[in-house]
């Protein structure tokens, strides 16, 4: 049936819904992307809103924590950074609905607040892309995370972090569709293969990943590309498939020696191809 089937991942499966800019675009047609940063590992939020920002979206802002946002702000120049206080402004910032893409979780540290992040993302029911400690945080408590699922969500774990949500058994395949089923995502479950699965049974399989991405900074890149990408309007399935194949596409054509930064540049010559 149905379920055995899934498709390779090519850019046939997506390409007619990619966003290229229109003629009369201006930035805030082509979507904002919110990136929530963490105290410690900052790098991991500037990767993804480097990410989001060569995938296209026309504005990207990093909500950093109040005392460490000169850090982001001091290397980050075409993405905006917000102070955070202590989780109560969030909501202040994103009382701006055009922020139509939320990430939370690279960097995030697995804490209460970063679970009260990613419920405040979710509340809003616009576009949340969760990774990582986003993800790790629910470990404990998954059905509080999957009954917040409302709105167009993309949940990027690696094994180890699916194993934290989901218990799933039988193929990765199998394993990816019961977890999109059992939390109303889009699950893309990462490794040398990639499977990506949506809530109604699709799934496809990216093979287009050489393994110089078993390095550290790559997953919170692939973050990004994929809110990019929704952020313009993509469906969270397409914009999950395409943003797998040109993370892959981009590591490939790179050649040795890559590391996670090299990734986001290397998309303007990835989509002169594709286009
Ligand atoms: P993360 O585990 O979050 O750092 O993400 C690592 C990224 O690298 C994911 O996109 C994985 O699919 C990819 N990746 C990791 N190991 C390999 C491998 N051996 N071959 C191809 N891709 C890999
Ligand atoms: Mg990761």
């Amino acid at each position: 049936g149905m379920d055995e089937i899934a498709f390779e991942n090519e850019p046939a499966l997506w390409r007619d819904m990619f966003p290229w800019p229109h003629a009369d675009d201006h930035k805030y047609a082509r979507g904002h992307v919110l990136v929530v940063g963490g105290e410690i590992m900052t790098g991991a939020a500037r990767l993804s809103a480097m990410a989001a920002a060569r995938a296209g979206a026309g504005l990207v802002t990093v909500a950093a924590p109040a005392p460490v946002w000169p850090v982001y702000a001091a290397v980050l120049t075409s993405v905006m950074v917000q102070p955070l206080d202590d989780a109560s402004n969030l909501n202040d910032i994103l009382a701006d609905a055009r922020k139509n893409v939320l990430v939370v979780g690279p960097g995030a540290g697995v804490s209460e607040a970063t679970r009260q992040h990613v419920l405040a993302a979710l509340d809003t029911g616009r576009g949340v892309v969760l990774d990582a400690d986003a993800i790790t945080s629910f470990g404990p408590a998954p059905q509080s995370l999957f009954s917040a699922i409302k709105g167009p969500c993309v949940l990027t774990p690696h094994e180890g972090e699916y194993s934290r949500l989901f218990s799933g058994h039988g193929s990765k395949l199998e394993r990816a569709r019961q977890a999109a089923r059992q939390s109303g995502a889009v699950v893309l479950l990462k490794g040398a293969d990639t499977v990506i699965a949506a809530p109604d049974g699709r799934a496809v399989i990216n093979s287009n990943a050489p393994p110089t991405l078993a390095t550290g900074g790559t997953g919170d890149v692939l973050t990004g590309f994929i809110a990019g990408l929704m952020a313009q309007g993509m469906a969270p399935f397409l914009a999950a498939s395409a943003g797998a194949w040109l993370h892959g596409e981009a590591a490939r054509q790179f050649g040795p020696g890559l590391i996670s930064e090299d990734l986001p540049g290397m998309l303007p010559r990835v989509l002169r191809r594709l286009k």
